[in-house]
């Protein structure tokens, strides 16, 4: 049976992304325009157990928009993945009088919003914040357009100072599963080379190729590999200097910057209306699910149904990769 729904919590939760604040901005502005009252919880799953949750008005929200990080706080949370630990999350809802819960997290925290909503009688709704894009069901994921877009940015200042000596850069992006940053952001600066987990890297292709590129005194060459390729940056240097002494090789690991920063237009456009959804979906009764966009349409994907989007990487976009580059 649905209920009434009168007052709702938001939280984010896992690896942090860049436009998260444009979601919970989301949340709270819509929840307040139908007439909801808006509960913020800090640090996730961990703050939820701990009870550390406030009241939001409109104006909690003002001037977040455009910054990076989380303003309610990201946490992992290990008591949380045990029956125990969502009993007392769900007393603690129970308690403060919460009919509905947004978490704004990775596919780690909607099996969580998913064991919940099992268990207890709290509808949760997901909204997908991760740069890494690995969730299936959605052609956006909060964060990725920043990340790569900092990714670019970093790849063509080191183009420059690649191309002034003459080097070849190596450069590892983040992507533990999925090589969609790594894609995106090398296609963008033009990368000689991109190494991704979805496919097979052949290293001795690679090692022939440069071999090649040197005999042509093609010396500058940027190769951007995602962290969860089977080489990853260190193993692909370490290979490179061995069988290529001559070649003047650096390796440079982008790490944290991708997860921080001002979001981008992208970014921002789609957390608003993720989020707005995301208390629409509790108003009209439309449980447990996680709001996507899909060919610019509102998807709505069970979060029984959650997967991690995997191996989808279209020989299309590798065949732009290769053509181009040569
Ligand atoms: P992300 O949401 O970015 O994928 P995690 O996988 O670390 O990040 O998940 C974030 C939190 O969600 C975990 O610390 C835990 O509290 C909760 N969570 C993840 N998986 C489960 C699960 N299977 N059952 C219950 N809670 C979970």
């Amino acid at each position: 049976m649905e209920k009434k729904i009168k007052r709702i919590a938001v939280l984010t939760s896992g690896g942090d992304s860049p436009g998260m604040n444009a979601a919970i901005r989301a949340v709270v502005r819509t929840g307040i325009y139908y007439g909801l009252e808006v509960y913020g919880i800090m640090r996730g799953y961990q703050g939820l157990l701990e009870e550390d949750l406030f009241k939001m008005e409109s104006r909690s929200v003002a001037n977040i928009i455009q910054r990076g990080g989380t303003i309610l706080k990201s946490a992992r949370c290990k008591e949380f993945y045990t029956p125990e630990g969502r009993k007392k999350g769900y007393e603690v809802l129970k308690k403060n009088e919460i009919d509905g819960l947004v978490v704004i997290g990775g596919d780690g925290s909607f099996k969580g919003a998913l064991n919940l909503s099992k268990e207890y009688d709290i509808p949760c709704i997901g909204l997908a914040g991760t740069i890494d894009k690995d969730i299936a069901g959605t052609d956006f994921t909060i964060g990725f357009d920043t990340a790569v877009n900092t990714a670019i940015e970093a790849i063509d200042k080191i183009r420059d100072t690649a191309d002034a000596h003459d080097r070849l850069f190596i450069i590892e992006v983040m992507g533990r599963d999925a090589g969609y940053i790594a894609l995106h952001s090398g296609i963008a600066t033009g990368a000689e080379n991109i190494l991704i987990p979805e496919r097979k890297t052949d290293a001795e292709a690679i090692i022939t190729s440069l071999q090649e590129k040197e005999r042509r005194k093609k010396l500058v060459n940027i190769i951007v590999v995602a962290e969860g390729d089977e080489y990853g940056g260190i193993e692909l240097y370490r290979l490179i200097k061995e069988r290529l002494p001559n070649l003047d090789t650096r390796l440079c690991t982008l790490g944290h910057i991708q997860r921080g920063g001002s979001p981008t237009g992208l970014d921002r456009l789609i957390a608003s209306r993720m989020g707005y959804h995301a208390v629409e979906c509790l108003l009209e009764g439309r449980y447990n699910v996680f709001v996507g966009i899909l060919n610019n349409r509102m998807n709505y994907v069970p979060l029984e149904q959650v997967a991690k989007r995997k191996g989808r990487i279209a020989e299309e976009w590798m065949k732009v990769v290769e053509t181009l580059s040569t």
